[in-house]
C-alpha cells in the first residue's frame, strides 16, 4: 500500500473509462477453429437426449477432482447439486488469485472453448438456469477473449443471449473462496459464508449452485470427448493422471507444465529447464502460499492430492514456487503472512487479528516459537474459512524445517 504509482492508476482508470483496456490478446483457438476441430459436438449430442448420469459415471471413473485447490470429486458435486430442486445455477470460479498460480489464464488464453464447452456440459447436467463466469479483472486479455467468444456462441445459437453472465472480480483474493465469490456475484461484499448449508444446496440467490474451477471444466470437456482414460493413462510413483503445475521462482523457464500427477519437485524443476543460472535449490512452495515451504531435501514426494498431507501441507492449485540459496525461507514465510494479513476479509477475529499478530512476531530477530505455535492453533481451529485455517502453514513449516533461520 505504500508504493501506489498514482500516474499508472490514473492511466488505467482513464483507459477503463474509455473502455480501452489495452489488452494484448494473444493468438487463441477461436470459435470457428474449435468447431472445425469437432468442438461442441459432444454438447449437442448430450443436449439431444443424453443421459446425465452416464456422463457423471464417466467423470467419476476418470477420477477428476476440483483443480481450484480443494480437490473435491467433480462427479459427486453434480450429484449433490442435482439432489436439490431447481432453479439451479452454475458458477465458474476464474478468480485465480493464489500467488504463483496462472494455469487458468494460460488455458483461457489458448483454448477458451474447451472451458466453455465443459461449462455448458456441466450446466446441461445440472439443468442450470444461468452460468456465471467470475473472472479475475487482472486478466484483461482473458476477459476480451471471453467477451468475443461468448458473443460467437450467442450468434451461433449455442446459448441464448445472457445465458452466460460474465462478471469481473475486483481484485480481492478472498473472492476466490467459493461462498465469498457467490456473495460478490450477488452484488454484496465478498466474505465467506458459514457452512453448512453448502453452496450445492444454498448458493447464488439461495439457489443450488454448481461451482467449478476453470481448469476442471476444461477436463470435463476432454473426459466427455476422449473418455475417462485421458486421466488414467499416465502413471508415475503410484499416482494416476495429470496435473497442471504453475512453476515460478528460481527456475530457468517459469511457466505452466502439464506433467504426471506423481511428479516430484525434481521432475517439476526438470520440466522448467532446471534451476536458473547461479542458483542452488533450497526450498519450494508446493501449492500456493497456504501450503508453506518444504526443504529441498524433501524432493521425492509426488506433488498430488493427498500425498502432501502427512507432511503438513497440500497441493492446492499446484502453484509451485522454487527458492534458492539466495532466498530466505523466513522472509518468504513473512511475505506469505503479510499477504494473508492484507487479504483477510476481517470477518473473524482469529484470522483478522491472528495474521496481524503473526506478522509482528515473525519480524522479531528470534521467533517466539511457543507463542507462535499457540497462535497457529487458535487460527487453524477457530477461523471460518480456509484462509485463516491454512495461514499458519508457512509458520509451522519454517519452524520445523528452517529453524536455523529463526
Ligand atoms: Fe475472513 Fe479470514 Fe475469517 Fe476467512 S478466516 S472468513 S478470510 S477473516
Amino acid at each position: 500500500h505504500n508504493h501506489i504509482d498514482h500516474a499508472t492508476v490514473d492511466k488505467v482508470q482513464a483507459a477503463i473509462a474509455a473502455n480501452d483496456t489495452h489488452a494484448h490478446v494473444p493468438e487463441y483457438q477461436t470459435y470457428a477453429a474449435y468447431i472445425a476441430d469437432g468442438g461442441y459436438r459432444v454438447l449437442s449430442e448430450l443436449r439431444d437426449g443424453g443421459d446425465w448420469e452416464a456422463v457423471q459415471d464417466k467423470l467419476l471413473s476418470s477420477g477428476l477432482r476440483g483443480l481450484g485447490g480443494a480437490g473435491f470429486p467433480s462427479g459427486k458435486k453434480w450429484g449433490f447439486v442435482r439432489a436439490n430442486p431447481g432453479p439451479r445455477y452454475l458458477a465458474v470460479n476464474g478468480d485465480e488469485g493464489e500467488p504463483g498460480t496462472f494455469k487458468d489464464r494460460f488455458y483461457l488464453e489458448r483454448t477458451p472453448h474447451l472451458m466453455l464447452e465443459g461449462m455448458l456440459i456441466a450446466a446441461w447436467a445440472v439443468e442450470a438456469d444461468t452460468c456465471f463466469i467470475y473472472m479475475r479483472d487482472e486478466y484483461p486479455a482473458v476477459l476480451e477473449i471471453l467477451r468475443r467468444e461468448i458473443a460467437a456462441l450467442e450468434d451461433a445459437g449455442i446459448v441464448a443471449p445472457g445465458y452466460i453472465d460474465l462478471r469481473r472480480g475486483a481484485g480481492a483474493y478472498i473472492c476466490g473462496e467459493e461462498s465469498a465469490m457467490i456473495e460478490s456475484i450477488e452484488g454484496k461484499r465478498g466474505i465467506p459464508r458459514h457452512r453448512p448449508p453448502f453452496v450445492a444446496q444454498v448458493g447464488i440467490f439461495d439457489r443450488p449452485t454448481l461451482v467449478h474451477n476453470v481448469e476442471t471444466l476444461l477436463w470435463v470437456a476432454r473426459v466427455c470427448r476422449e473418455g475417462p482414460e485421458v486421466l488414467h493413462r499416465n502413471e508415475l510413483n503410484g499416482r494416476k493422471g495429470l496435473r497442471s503445475y504453475s512453476v515460478s521462482g528460481r527456475v530457468a523457464n517459469p511457466g505452466v507444465y502439464l506433467l504426471e500427477a506423481g511428479s516430484t519437485i525434481t521432475d517439476v524443476i526438470g520440466a522448467a529447464g532446471g534451476m536458473a543460472d547461479g542458483h542452488v535449490f533450497k526450498a519450494y512452495q508446493p501449492g500456493g502460499p497456504s501450503s508453506g515451504l518444504l526443504p529441498a531435501t524433501m524432493n521425492d514426494i509426488p506433488l498430488d492430492f493427498d500425498t502432501l498431507q502427512p507432511h503438513g501441507t497440500f497441493i492446492g492449485s499446484a502453484a509451485v514456487v522454487v527458492l534458492s540459496d539466495q532466498d530466505s525461507a523466513r522472509s518468504a514465510a513473512l511475505n506469505m503472512l503479510r499477504f494473508f494479513e492484507d487479504e483477510s476479509c476481517g470477518q473473524c477475529t482469529p484470522c483478522r487479528v491472528g495474521c496481524e499478530k503473526a506478522v509482528k512476531l515473525m519480524q522479531a530477530d528470534h521467533w517466539d516459537q511457543p507463542l507462535l505455535t499457540e497462535l497457529c492453533t487458535a487460527m487453524s481451529d477457530a477461523s471460518i474459512c480456509g484462509l485463516g485455517q491454512a495461514a499458519p502453514n508457512p509458520i509451522k513449516l519454517v519452524m520445523q524445517h528452517f529453524s536455523d533461520e529463526i
